[in-house]
């Protein structure tokens, strides 16, 4: 009798598993471990189609299972673009925008080398413009943006990447400028410093 494939076994080990579950729930709010999985949450992600399989409800499956190095490394934690259409589906109320925000954070405090750097700088650059003038101004905010990716292109010898990079941002400030769009200046907000006190209180707590 012909022999047929057998499909992986998935291995639960909660000693391995528990930490990780744990550390996610604590940081990001969400109850994952009430993820029965049904999918809904899949069907209304759309970043989906581009990050090939992993979908909101196999991310948590992955977290589930303690698999610390794929969670903190797969296309659906830098693609996600914070719609929460998860959350607002899910019968138990389970953001996972709020779960690849937090695998975003971690992926950053152990080093792990992020799969779209273009998104990791454009976070770094929006949190540390917004702490600087208590408000986002969007001049600066681009330059200091670009000015990453040109250095991290450069030093990669991208030089196509960065040519085309440039005539795309001329091509965007001008339609921006036609419409009155694009604002040079640069503004402060007058609770910036309660801002940055907020911010390291945070920062403060999640170290403790
Ligand atoms: S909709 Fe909620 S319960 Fe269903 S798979 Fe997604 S996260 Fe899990
Ligand atoms: S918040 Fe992220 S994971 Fe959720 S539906 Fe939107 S893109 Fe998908």
């Amino acid at each position: 009798m012909e022999q047929t494939a057998k499909a992986p076994v998935l291995e639960f080990k909660p000693e391995i598993a528990n930490p990780l579950v744990q550390e996610v729930m604590e940081r990001s709010g969400q109850p994952l471990v009430a993820c029965y999985q049904c999918r809904r949450c899949a069907a209304g992600c759309p970043v989906g189609e581009e990050t090939g399989y992993i979908t909101p409800d196999r991310l948590i499956r992955i977290i589930n299972l303690g698999d610390r190095e794929k969670a903190l490394s797969n296309a659906l934690v830098w693609q996600c673009v914070s719609c929460y259409t998860c959350g607002t589906r899910c019968p138990n109320e389970i953001m996972t925008g709020r779960i690849t925000e937090t695998l975003k954070k971690m992926a950053k405090e152990t080093h792990v080398e992020p799969l779209k750097p273009k998104v990791a700088f454009f976070h770094d650059t929006f949190v540390k413009s917004g702490l600087r003038w208590g408000r986002l101004n969007e001049g600066e905010f681009v330059s200091f943006y670009e000015l990453k990716n040109f250095f991290k292109d450069l030093s990669r010898f991208k030089f196509k990447a960065i040519y085309e990079e440039i005539v795309s941002q001329i091509k965007l400030a001008l339609s921006m400028m036609g419409r009155k769009r694009l604002h040079f200046g640069v503004q402060s907000s007058k609770g910036r410093k309660e801002l940055n006190r907020l911010f390291k209180k945070s920062k403060a707590k999640k170290q403790a």
